[in-house]
């Protein structure tokens, strides 16, 4: 039966130029005098470098694992020493550098030891690991990490095989399937085993009949049962029908719509290069270290070399007999670019070379303002609108181009051919692409950094609530302990650690929830209290009667008031000086007598010093009667009289002490403590009336 072709939307038809090169076979490029082999050969993570410059390397050796798995490894394509791994330039349409390992081949190609893997046995996984380790990416120019299209969630209906070539000049999967065809076909059944896929499609371009040819009689030449669900599809020639959406289209009549996967629908797309380095790795255990590219153009030997990578594109145009050109192409003429130099190091995905010949490529018209005449959205194979795109990213809109589904573009270049103004419009759309990768990365990088600081202030949170809670336990054992104690002060410190547990808990009060302030804490803690308060009682008395018993000393010891008058001495038995001195040196020794004594003496002395106290009190009690009721007779003289105001101040002084000896300890503190005030009162009104005077 045949299959239904149901074309996909737009396409172009440019010249072909295949036949220069499509009718030769592939030729082995000689060894280069040195390898330059960039660490990006997908489009994932640059590969890592596991040797040093020095290192001796054999063919197939790693030289540069994966990084991660969006990755892809790299492999000395032969046997020599690691000369450099430094910024080389590379091919790649901004002309940058990059880095590179530069490989000294030694003419041996002397291979590693090889074992094969045993592919049908191992798990999925270890599948994709020894194909992402066998640096095994799309050789159709994308350069996509093959092991990650080797995972389908859902069981796949159809796999795709794409020979359509569908770019001018190029014709390396041509020749391929031409010549590898049983290889190619081998590849297909394992491929189509591991994604366990009901049926192969192999969609090749009716310009290519001897591919087709060839493969259908692989097919038939198989052994293996599996081949009955491969069909070799011929599609019609139509730019770009090698696209993976418009072949899928082609084949199976599946649009694949914007943000959706077609693994999503049940089809999975494999170039036919890819499947042959696929099988390589799987049955010979080869990793890719070679490829087959095109030269082409103003050559004298235009057709296809299997060459190493690696090898400089300088060498393969000088064995394909450049004669000089105005420029050359890396991959076709619509979607390749111009290579900066000729010194670099063939790539995986490189599949063409074309050295530019005026007549073939004239000198680019100069670019036209758009007259919106949509002859581009007319060829658009992906049915977007480049027009509208080209003006967004022009204006630098690129939200707006993103919203006009900017990343479906497949940058064909046919909108750009059809253009009457000449705008190069997918130089547009790649600037609009890199730019909004660019913000996206300093997006992510935002982000990392945001999430960072975030988790850093959990972390400071976390690390400070959790240091709360270690003083808290350590607090509660504490006062579990000082409970647990019959020592009065640990009550006290209880009642401490109780109250600063209720501060940190922001509450003048313990939460009643707190077990460990229980009624005896409580008890413990007022008893203490009352001790304590006690105690400072006790003292304050006891520095009162001491005040007091300093008072009494000098009191005891001035005769004058309290000396009898048979016991006055006379003014001129002594010396005044001499007196003053004895009288200071018994208060002396009566205060040391007093501090020496016991307290059961002191209560003696005290309470003989009261009884001392209650004679003068009776004394002068019966002197001031004296007084107060004056003797019958003549009226005292000056004399009498000064002495009668002399006794009544004694009488009143007397009286003084002995209210101020009847005083307690608490009443005498009060006193002492408005005295105090009093004097306070009257410095600072002291202080203030000098501040104002001044
Ligand atoms: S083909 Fe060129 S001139 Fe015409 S609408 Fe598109 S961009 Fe504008
Ligand atoms: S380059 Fe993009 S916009 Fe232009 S035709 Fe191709 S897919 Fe469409």
């Amino acid at each position: 039966m045949t299959r239904q072709i149901i074309t996909f939307h737009g396409g172009v038809h440019p010249p072909e130029h295949k036949a220069e090169s499509s009718h030769y076979p592939i030729r082995t490029a000689a060894l280069p005098a040195r390898l330059i082999l960039s660490l990006q050969q997908s489009i994932g993570s640059a590969a890592k470098p596991v040797v040093k410059v020095g290192d001796e390397v054999a063919k197939g050796q790693l030289i540069a694992a994966a990084d991660g798995m969006i990755s892809a490894a790299l492999h000395a394509p032969t046997s020599g020493r690691i000369e450099a791994i430094a910024l080389q330039p590379v091919a790649h349409p901004s002309g940058l550098s990059d880095n590179c390992i530069v490989l000294i081949p030694d003419g041996n190609d002397q291979w590693l030891e090889r074992s094969l893997f045993d592919w049908r046995n191992a798990e999925p996984n270890a599948v994709r690991t020894y194909l992402r380790d066998m640096g095994v990416v799309g050789l159709g120019g994308a350069v996509f990490p093959s092991h990650l299209k080797l995972s389908s969630k859902t069981q796949l209906d159809t796999l795709i095989i794409n020979g359509a070539e569908c770019e001018p000049y190029i014709t390396c999967d041509d020749r391929l399937m031409r010549e590898r065809a049983a290889e190619i076909i081998a590849g297909i059944l394992m491929v189509q085993f591991l994604l366990n896929a009901k049926q192969v499609l192999i969609g090749i371009e009716d310009n290519k009949p001897e591919a087709a040819a060839a493969l259908r009689d692989a097919i038939k030449a198989s052994r293996s049962q599996a081949v009955a669900a491969i069909e070799v599809v011929q599609v019609p020639t139509l730019y770009p029908s090698g696209g993976a959406k418009q072949l899928i289209k082609l084949l199976c009549n599946i649009e694949v719509p914007s943000g959706v996967r077609s693994t999503d629908l049940g089809v999975q797309c494999f170039n036919v290069a890819t499947i042959h380095s696929i099988y390589c790795a799987l049955a010979h255990a080869e990793p890719v270290i070679r490829r087959v590219v095109t030269i082409t153009g103003n050559v004298e030997r235009p057709g296809n070399y299997e060459a190493l990578i690696g090898t400089p594109l300088a060498e393969l145009l000088k064995a394909a007999g450049e004669k000089g050109s105005s420029g050359y192409i890396y991959g076709g003429p619509m979607m390749g670019f111009e290579l900066p130099s000729l010194a670099v190091g063939l790539s995986k995905a490189g599949n063409c070379v074309i050295a530019k010949t005026p007549a073939d490529f004239p000198e680019q018209p100069r670019e036209m303002p758009c007259i919106r005449c949509s002859k581009c959205a007319e060829a658009c194979p992906a049915e977007l609108q480049p027009m509208d795109l080209f003006w967004f990213a022009k204006s630098k809109n690129f939200g707006k181009a993103q919203e006009r589904n900017l990343f479906d573009c497949i940058e064909c270049g046919a909108c750009a051919y059809v253009c009457p103004s000449n705008i190069r419009l997918v130089d547009y759309y790649r600037f609009a692409k890199s730019e909004i990768w660019a913000a996206e990365k300093t997006k992510h990088a935002a982000d990392l950094a945001r999430e960072r600081f975030e988790f850093r202030e959990f972390r400071a949170k976390r690390e400070k609530q959790e240091k709360a809670e270690r003083l808290a336990a350590k607090a509660t054992q504490k006062l579990a302990q000082a409970v647990a104690s019959d020592d009065p002060e640990d009550a006290i410190r209880a009642a401490k650690i109780k109250a600063a547990m209720a501060k940190a808990a922001g509450t003048s009060e313990v939460p009643a929830s707190d077990s460990t302030v229980t009624p005896e804490v409580d008890q413990a803690a007022q008893l203490a209290a009352e001790k304590k308060a006690k105690i400072a009682a006790a003292m304050a008395r006891a520095a009162a009667k001491k005040a007091e018993a300093e008072a009494a000393v000098p009191m005891l010891r001035n005769e004058e008031p309290f000396m009898a008058p048979s016991q006055t001495l006379p003014a001129s038995s002594m010396d005044k000086t001499d007196r003053t001195k004895e009288i200071l040196d018994k208060r002396r020794e009566e205060r040391a007598r007093i501090a020496a004594m016991s307290s059961e003496e002191r209560s003696e002395w005290e309470a003989a010093k009261q009884a001392e106290i209650a004679e003068a009190k009776a004394a002068a009690a019966l002197r001031k009667a004296e007084i107060v009721v004056p003797p019958e007779g003549p009226a005292p003289s000056l004399d009498e009289e000064k002495a009668a105001k002399i006794r009544a101040a004694m009488v009143k002084r007397d009286e003084e002490k002995a209210r101020l000896a009847a005083m307690s300890p608490e009443e005498k503190a009060a006193l002492a403590a408005e005295r105090q005030a009093r004097i306070d009162a009257a410095m600072a009104a002291k202080a203030a009336k000098a501040a104002k005077d001044e």
